[in-house]
């Protein structure tokens, strides 16, 4: 059995959604900073281009969590397996995550950051998939809604693999 990859989103698309969004938030933080939250791995490569297109001062910190724990189904538990360096108290949180499926990650995220001190706490995902949502979560900013597909590409794996398509896909099996 092959894996062929369908291009859902080519990178021109992702560049200019990706500008829209840094123009937004940069509109919206005026006079502010903000402190961006990455989430490892899948969220790096739009955390870096979203951050390069921020004209307010940006700081940017890594976390990693798990609810896949491999597969392809959300196990609905959300565990932090690395904690960011840096301290999020008193700062503008903006989480960045790479897509929204159930919503138990970015649900759990956003209380985490309350419960820390954050000034402020807002959300942007590159992608949304609406269908598959658990739990109502608001997201502040969204770069594009898609389907109920597994995809993969800009940072975004299948067993690890994929991450460094510059665009998103869906994997099709032969
Ligand atoms: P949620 O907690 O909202 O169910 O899922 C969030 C996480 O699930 C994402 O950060 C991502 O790591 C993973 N995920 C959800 N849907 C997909 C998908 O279509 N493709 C890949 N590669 N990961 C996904």
């Amino acid at each position: 059995m092959s894996e062929n990859i369908r291009v859902l989103l080519p990178e021109e698309e992702l560049a200019a959604r990706i500008a829209e969004l840094g123009d937004q938030i940069s509109k919206d933080y005026e006079g502010e900073s903000v402190f961006l939250v990455c989430i490892l791995k899948g969220a790096s490569f739009f955390a870096c281009e979203l951050a390069k297109r921020i004209t307010v001062p940006v700081i940017i910190d890594f976390m990693a969590t798990s609810s896949y724990d491999g597969g392809t189904v959300s196990s609905g538990v959300v565990k932090i397996k690395k904690d960011l360096d840096l301290d999020p108290t008193g700062q503008n949180v903006i989480i960045v995550e790479d897509i929204i499926d159930s919503g138990n990650t970015l649900n759990f995220l956003g209380q985490l950051f309350k419960d820390r001190g954050a000034k402020s706490v807002r959300m942007v995902t590159m992608l949304d998939k609406p269908d598959r949502r658990e739990v109502d979560v608001h997201v502040d900013y969204t770069g594009f809604t898609i389907p109920d597909q597994f995809v993969v590409g800009y940072g975004l794996d299948y067993d690890q693999k994929y991450r460094n398509l510059p665009y998103i896909g869906v994997v099709e099996l032969d």
